[in-house]
C-alpha cells in the first residue's frame, strides 16, 4: 500500500475540488523527470509525474531520419538507465560508441591538440551518442508497465508547502497533496521560483547550432572539437552510418546567418575555419536535417531543496543547474542527480518520512560537489577560449598541448567526464 494511503493526510476538498493524495509528485515529462518518477515508481511509491508534454508517448526513431536533439551519455548515465532496466531495450543500433575524443586549440595545429583515448584509459568506451527520443520512447514504455507510476498531461500552476508535504494546483483544475515533490521542470523552473529559491543565472551570448550531416570519410568512433579563434566551439560527435551530429557554439547574430545558408554556402564556411581540419578530418559534408539553434547560459540555484522553512521540494536537472554544452555534460549530471536520489530513498530509514529533513539535506550535501566542479569547469573552458588576446591564445594552444602530455592529468579528466556512480 502508498504510503500517501496509509498516511492521514487531509482530502478536505478545495474550492469544490478534490484532493488526491499520492507519495511523491515529479513535475517535468524531460529525460530527467521521466527517469526520476519511473526510479522512484520502482521503489514501490505511489508516484504522479505532471508535465504537458506526457499525452502523448515518444515514437520510436526509426530509418535514416535521425533527431534534432542528440546527447552524448556517459558511462554514469548507462549505468542509472541499466538500474532502470532501460539501457538494454535501447535499440543500440541507433547508439555510437566513442572510443576517442580530439580536442583542437585555435590554431588548429597537432601540437596544440588533447587525445583522450578509451584504449589508453582501459576502459570499453568514453561516451555514447545518441538521441533523447531513443531514451524517451524507451522511459515511456517502461513507465506504461509500471503500475504505481501514473503520468498526467497537465501543468502545475501553484505550489503551497506546510508541514505535511505540498498542495499542487493544475492548470485543469485538479489539486494534489504530495509529501515529496521533485522538480525537474527544466532550466526556467516554474517551482524553483515559486518556492523562493533564487538562482544566479548568466548568459554565454552564445547560440548552439545544432544539424547531422553525413560525411564520406570514417569517423572512426571520434568526437572532435574544434576551439576557434574568436570563441566560436565547433563540436562533432560521431554517429552510426557514417555521420555525424554538429554542435557549433556561436554569437546568436552567427547563429541566425548559420540558419539561413544552404549546402555550398555550408561546405564554404566548414572549409574556411579551423584550417580546413572540418573536412580533412570527415570528407564532404551533406547536410542531413533542419538545423536549429538553442541559446547557452549558466544556472546554478542558491539550493537543491526548498523552501527553507518546511523544505519538501528537490531540484533536479536543469531545474538546479544549466552549463554550457562543450563538455556535453548537463543532462548527465542531472541524470546523477536522480541516480544519488534514487540511493537516497532506497536506504531510507524505515522512521524517516519521505520529507524527513535528513534525506532533503543528504541529497543536498551529495550533489553540491560534482554540480560545483562541472559548472566550474565548463565555465572556465568556455572563457578561456573567449580571450582574444595573445598571451591567452598561447597559453591556452600550450596548455592543450601540455595536458596532452600527461597521462596523469588525462586519466583524471576521463574519470570526471565518466562521472562515477553506484548503486548499494
Ligand atoms: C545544444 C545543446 C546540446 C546539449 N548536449 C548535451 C549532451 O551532449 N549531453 C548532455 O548530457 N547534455 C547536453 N545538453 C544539456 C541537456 O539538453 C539538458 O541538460 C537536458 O535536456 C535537461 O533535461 P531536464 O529534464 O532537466 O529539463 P527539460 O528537458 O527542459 O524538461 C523540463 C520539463 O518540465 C516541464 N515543465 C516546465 N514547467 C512545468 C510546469 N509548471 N508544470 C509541469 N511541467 C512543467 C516541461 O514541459 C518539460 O517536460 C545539451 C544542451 C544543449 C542546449
Amino acid at each position: 500500500m502508498s504510503e500517501a494511503r496509509q498516511n492521514d493526510l487531509p482530502q478536505k476538498p478545495v474550492n469544490g475540488s478534490k484532493i488526491r493524495p499520492v507519495d511523491v509528485v515529479v513535475v517535468g515529462g524531460g529525460i530527467t523527470g521521466k527517469a526520476c518518477a519511473l526510479g522512484m515508481a520502482q521503489l514501490g511509491l505511489q508516484t504522479l509525474e505532471i508535465a504537458p508534454d506526457l499525452g502523448q508517448i515518444v515514437s520510436n526513431p526509426q530509418g535514416n531520419q535521425w533527431g534534432q536533439r542528440i546527447y552524448a551519455f556517459s558511462p554514469s548515465t548507462q549505468k542509472l538507465l541499466s538500474h532502470l532496466q532501460i539501457w538494454d531495450a535501447l535499440d543500440h543500433n541507433r547508439m555510437q560508441t566513442v572510443r576517442d575524443m580530439r580536442i583542437y586549440g585555435d590554431r588548429g595545429e597537432k601540437n596544440d591538440h588533447l587525445h583522450l583515448s578509451a584504449f589508453e584509459a582501459g576502459i570499453p568506451q568514453l561516451a555514447w551518442i545518441g538521441e533523447s527520443d531513443l531514451i524517451e520512447h524507451t522511459l515511456d514504455q517502461a513507465a506504461r508497465f509500471q503500475n504505481k507510476l501514473e503520468r498526467i498531461d497537465d501543468v502545475v500552476e501553484r505550489i503551497e508547502v506546510d508541514t505535511d508535504g505540498a498542495l499542487l494546483h493544475l492548470k485543469k483544475g485538479g489539486i494534489i497533496r504530495a509529501q515529496l515533490v521533485i522538480a525537474a521542470d527544466g532550466a526556467s523552473s516554474p517551482i524553483r521560483s515559486e518556492i523562493g529559491i533564487t538562482a544566479s543565472e548568466e548568459s554565454y551570448s552564445q547560440s548552439a547550432v545544432v544539424a547531422n550531416w553525413s560525411c564520406t570519410y570514417p569517423h572512426l568512433e571520434t568526437a572532435f572539437q574544434w576551439f576557434l579563434p574568436g570563441g566560436d566551439i565547433v563540436a562533432m560527435l560521431p554517429l552510426p552510418n557514417k555521420q555525424v551530429s554538429m554542435v557549433w557554439s556561436t554569437s546568436p547574430e552567427h547563429g541566425q546567418e548559420l540558419l539561413q545558408l544552404n549546402s555550398s554556402e555550408w561546405l564554404e564556411r566548414f572549409s574556411s575555419i579551423a584550417n580546413g581540419a572540418i573536412t580533412k578530418q570527415l570528407g564532404e559534408l551533406t547536410l542531413k536535417s533542419t538545423p536549429a539553434a538553442f541559446p547557452l547560459r549558466k544556472i546554478r540555484a542558491a539550493r537543491f531543496i526548498g523552501p527553507t522553512v518546511n523544505p519538501k521540494v528537490i531540484l533536479i536537472g536543469d531545474a538546479a543547474h544549466v552549463m554550457h554544452p562543450l563538455a556535453g555534460q548537463g543532462l548527465n549530471l542531472g541524470l546523477r542527480d536522480v541516480a544519488v536520489l534514487l540511493n537516497i530513498f532506497g536506504k531510507r530509514e524505515s522512521f524517516r518520512s519521505l520529507s524527513d529533513l535528513t534525506l532533503l539535506r543528504r541529497y543536498e550535501r551529495q550533489r553540491q560537489g560534482d554540480t560545483s566542479a562541472l559548472l566550474w569547469v565548463t565555465d572556465k573552458l568556455k572563457k578561456l577560449f573567449a580571450g582574444g588576446s595573445s598571451t591567452e591564445k598561447q597559453l591556452r594552444n600550450w596548455g592543450l598541448g601540455l595536458v596532452n602530455k600527461s597521462h596523469f592529468i588525462k586519466q583524471r579528466l576521463i574519470e570526471r567526464a565518466l562521472g562515477e556512480i553506484d548503486f548499494e
